[in-house]
């Protein structure tokens, strides 16, 4: 039935907010932060932590990578730098950079 109607698409709902945060990337986001290599700096999103996604631990302004590793394993770093794409919509833990 919807299917039927043309101007079906043209009348979608748009809650206020929405739109800005189906706009933002992982770029915007707090918890995306630089992890310093010894030989590369990557982005990663420390919302891959526990520690960091309930506001245990403030998010820091960049974070070595061996002190990463110490707090949560290489497995997760690679999974945490992999979380993040700079063309890909933000995901739903997005909290926008004040
Ligand atoms: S994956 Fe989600 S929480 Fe992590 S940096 Fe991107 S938008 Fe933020």
């Amino acid at each position: 039935m919807r299917g039927a109607n043309a101007l079906y698409e043209g009348h979608r709902l748009m809650l206020p907010g929405l739109k800005d945060r189906a706009r933002a990337t992982c770029q915007g986001c707090r918890f995306c932060v630089p992890i310093l290599g010894r030989e590369e700096t990557r982005l990663a999103c420390l919302a891959t932590l526990d520690l960091y996604l309930t506001g245990e631990k403030r998010l820091p302004g960049e974070l070595r990578a061996i002190d990463f590793i110490l707090l949560a394993g290489r497995e997760t770093l690679i999974k945490a730098t992999r979380k993040v794409k700079e063309e890909r919509q933000a995901c739903g833990h997005y909290c926008p950079l004040s």
